[in-house]
């Protein structure tokens, strides 16, 4: 996020962030950062996810505000949870946003990071791709961070740790940033073990996101959603 927010082309002129019925902190720290009004993007995709639980397949082009069309409903699905369930459940994986390399990881990590400013207690995040030790890794993953951002392939070696502390059972949203690029990288089979993990198709809502799709997206779209709200968004059509 950036305090030029609002100079963004997308910008939904007839929809409000207001409007969209978010915990008061998520939206204090939107206009904190300078975000007056939603892209089409994050008007379309936030409702689906938020009011219809819909999984949701989005195609818009690049600078489009993709990142925050999912970290909105990721936080806000997060905050409602902490306030239905008491701590006493102990540490568990409420969302995982995966993407294709390490560096979106920790963009990713610092627009969240920014989205939580004033509900950091209650939303913490770990980029498993980091690079950090593996002793230091398995130390935060104790913490229980809520949100981990990761690579395919870091995410299923962590899973595939046998001691890892991780608890999928709660797991609300997978959101797969760049799939095409993912894709492209050749994270299929990663992703399809990560699958047998996750407790894909009960109450857990999917993301799959691009600036373009192609065909490989089919077989993702069958193995992780469930009948998803279709959206593509192009220059043409702002
Ligand atoms: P994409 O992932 O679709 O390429 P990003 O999520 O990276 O797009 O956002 C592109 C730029 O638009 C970023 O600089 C971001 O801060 C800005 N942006 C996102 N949402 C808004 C908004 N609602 N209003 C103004 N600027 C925004
Ligand atoms: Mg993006």
């Amino acid at each position: 996020m950036s305090g030029n927010g609002s100079s963004n082309a997308y910008i939904d002129d007839s929809a409000t962030f207001e409007s969209l019925q978010l915990d008061s902190r998520l939206l204090q720290a939107i206009k904190y950062h300078g975000f007056e009004k939603p892209t089409l993007i994050q008007s379309s995709a936030i409702p689906l996810a938020l009011e219809q639980k819909r999984d949701v397949i989005a195609k818009a082009a690049t600078g489009s505000g993709k990142t925050l069309a999912y970290l909105i409903p990721v936080v806000q699905t997060i905050l409602q949870y902490k306030q239905a369930n008491d701590e006493s459940t102990g540490p568990k994986t409420l969302g995982i946003i995966l993407v294709p390399t390490r560096e979106l990881a920790q963009q990713v990590q610092s627009v969240l990071s920014q989205l939580v400013l004033y509900c950091s207690k209650d939303v913490h995040s770990l980029n498993l791709s980091s690079q950090l030790a593996d002793n230091v890794l398995s130390s935060l993953l104790l913490d229980g961070p809520e949100v981990l951002i990761a690579t395919p392939s870091k995410l299923l070696n962590v899973l595939e740790t046998k001691s890892n502390s991780l608890s999928m059972e709660d797991l609300k949203f997978l959101v797969v940033d760049e799939v095409d690029l993912v894709l492209t990288f050749g994270y299929q089979e990663d992703l399809n073990q990560i699958a047998g993990y996750l407790p894909l198709k009960k109450n857990l809502q999917t993301f799959l996101m691009s600036a373009t799709l192609n065909e490989d997206v089919q077989d993702l779209k069958t193995r992780f959603c469930r009948s998803p709200a279709i959206l593509k968004l192009n220059e043409e059509e702002i």
